[in-house]
């Protein structure tokens, strides 16, 4: 199960609408106790894709890198990622598998028209062929 809190959730849905109609993504920071993790705090990223950004979002290593530094500088650890899918259902595409790694949590947020719908959380297997949804609380 994964819950979020109410400051970085207004953060990730502020981030995908601002950024509608194009993807938004991000980091999200916290800490697990082994059964639930608890997001603290969310990292805006930029979305490196070089082309149409309407359906598709690409993370630089680096960034990633550097938030997984910030996190461990503050006692939590990189527990997720987050993306928007804009005029688009929260399901885990086939390029989000691709994309994935099954040690984070995928959470997905639904901007229909530019206002948040709805928003779900997976986690891909290590063969990155599925992904099984997670319990998510938010706000
Ligand atoms: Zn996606």
């Amino acid at each position: 199960m994964i819950r979020i809190q109410p400051e970085p959730w207004q953060a990730m849905v502020a981030h995908a609408r601002r950024t509608y109609p194009n993807e938004c993504c991000g980091a999200m920071l916290g800490n697990s106790d082994g059964e639930t993790k608890m997001v603290r705090e969310a990292i805006e990223l930029r979305n490196a894709f070089e082309g149409a950004q309407a359906a598709r979002y690409e993370l630089r290593p680096e960034d990633l890198l550097a938030a997984d530094k910030a996190a461990r500088e503050r006692g939590m650890d990189l527990i997720g990622i987050y993306h928007s899918h804009p005029d688009c259902d929260a399901y885990f595409s086939r390029t989000d598998l691709q994309n994935s790694c099954p040690w984070y949590s995928f959470v997905v947020l639904s901007i229909q028209k530019g206002e948040f719908d709805h928003a779900n959380s997976w986690l891909p297997n290590p063969e990155q062929t599925a992904a099984e949804k997670e319990e998510l609380i938010h706000g």
